[in-house]
């Protein structure tokens, strides 16, 4: 591969018009969009609204004038077409940690015999979701709540009779394997079981079909390929035909029936509305339905498909410059079995990554040895890709990576 296939992968691009639609540094190629998406222009055009006018000027007039009591279904709903679910299924709140509570419980609850106490899911998963289920089972005791945790290939087999739920993440946060969520549903449900699955590192960047694979539950993040900003509220999905018949433990008054009638009983809403707990985050909230306006009109399948390119792309520039004697590849080699990523282990990971962010190139480090490069296909190119590489492959044949400087450890990797 050379730099004029790479041009012309450029100007094929059908996406190439939505980089400018990004506030990115000029110098910087941001790696790192599966860790915390890149600013819209418009998210912030929306926050000097939403600030000045909305909260400055209209004040708690805004809560009807400006709809925001809504925005948690609004938001859900413009997730839920990039999802495969249906407006009502959907809506945007909390972090998923808390999310993963409210339907893990309810799922536990729903199902709940002594017999039917598992919560099942796999030993490398996302550690929040693992903390979540022991918590869990710690509040509610191992007779009513087990949490079991297999390999990520013995899933399959770790689901039975006694499973109540199933709880798994689409594309591995670490290694970027994808999973077969259809054939996981279909096994959990032969067993009576539900599914809950984490969209993290899905939403946004790939064609996710919820309804036709008969996922129960789902939880996915706003603040990576979704571009919603740090901290921004994350999303929720039942089912239609669960919603009713669901009792989640969060049972604050913005899942009540009637929030306003001021009731000193607790009378759940009947819709996905009884997932919501407290009143939202407006602000962050605004900046996701802003963000969101961008994938009104994009094509998941192309999206994907660029996906799947740059990470082909990037992989093969490694295995051309010789690099993979250094950097053993983690993620799947075929990119249909992969996510929006690539993790490589090596002895020094969190020095090549900082020496490359010094260089302008924002990649990411994972304990205790990866280093993580995440594709954007809205705003990263081919050429990002090719530079990259040229860098990395600079400081690996420079040994530059073994400078002390670039051993100091920060808080946030
Ligand atoms: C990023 C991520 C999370 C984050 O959870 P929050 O509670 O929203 O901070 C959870 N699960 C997975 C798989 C993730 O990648």
């Amino acid at each position: 591969m050379v730099v004029d296939d790479i041009k012309t992968l450029d100007q094929n691009d059908p996406l190439t018009s939505y980089k400018a639609q990004f506030a990115l540094p000029d110098e910087v190629i941001y790696l790192d969009g599966n860790s915390l998406g890149a600013l819209p222009k418009r998210v912030s055009e929306r926050m000097e609204e939403t600030t000045r006018q909305q909260w400055g000027q209209d004040l708690i007039s805004s809560w009807n004038k400006h709809q925001w009591v809504t925005l948690p279904q609004r938001v859900g709903a413009k997730i839920a077409p990039l999802i495969g679910a249906n407006a009502e299924e959907v809506v945007c709140c909390d972090s998923i940690s808390v999310n993963l509570f409210k339907l893990l419980a309810a799922a536990i609850t729903f199902n709940g015999t002594h017999v039917r106490n598992r919560i099942v899911s796999s030993h490398d998963n996302f550690p929040t979701d693992l903390y979540i289920a022991q918590g869990l089972e710690t509040l509610l005791g191992s007779e009513r709540c087990q949490f079991v945790d297999v390999a990520e290939d013995e899933l399959m087999h770790a689901i039975d009779d006694q499973t109540a739920v199933v709880m798994v993440t689409e594309v591995n946060f670490r290694s970027g394997k994808r999973l077969d969520i259809a054939a996981l549903a279909q096994k959990a449900h032969q067993h009576g079981a539900l599914i809950l699955v984490d969209l993290a590192h899905s939403a946004g960047v790939m064609p996710i079909h919820l309804n036709q694979w008969r996922v129960d539950m789902a939880v996915g993040c706003t603040y990576k390929y979704l571009n919603g900003g740090p901290g921004a509220p994350a999303f929720l999905y039942v089912r239609s035909d669960l919603l009713g018949n669901l009792q989640q433990p969060v049972a604050g008054w913005f899942g009540h029936s009637n929030p306003f009638a001021f009731a000193a009983d607790y009378t759940p809403d009947q819709g996905i509305k009884q997932f919501l707990a407290g009143t939202p985050s407006v602000i962050s909230m605004a900046a996701v339905d802003a963000s969101l306006e961008l994938f009104s009109d994009l094509d998941m399948e192309q999206v994907r498909t660029k996906s799947m390119q740059l990470t082909q792309v990037f992989h093969e520039l490694i295995e051309q410059t010789g690099l993979t004697k250094t950097l053993t590849l983690l993620s799947p080699l075929s990119a249909n079995e992969r996510g929006s990523q690539l993790s490589y282990a090596f002895d020094y990971a969190y020095e090549l990554c900082q020496a490359l962010i010094a260089r302008g190139v924002v990649a990411d480090f994972r304990a205790p040895n990866f280093i993580r490069f995440g594709f954007a296909p809205l705003y990263n190119s081919f050429d990002d890709v090719w530079k990259a590489v040229e860098l990395v492959q600079q400081v690996i044949e420079s040994k530059d990576y073994l400078q002390p400087r670039w051993a100091q450890r920060q808080t946030v990797t």
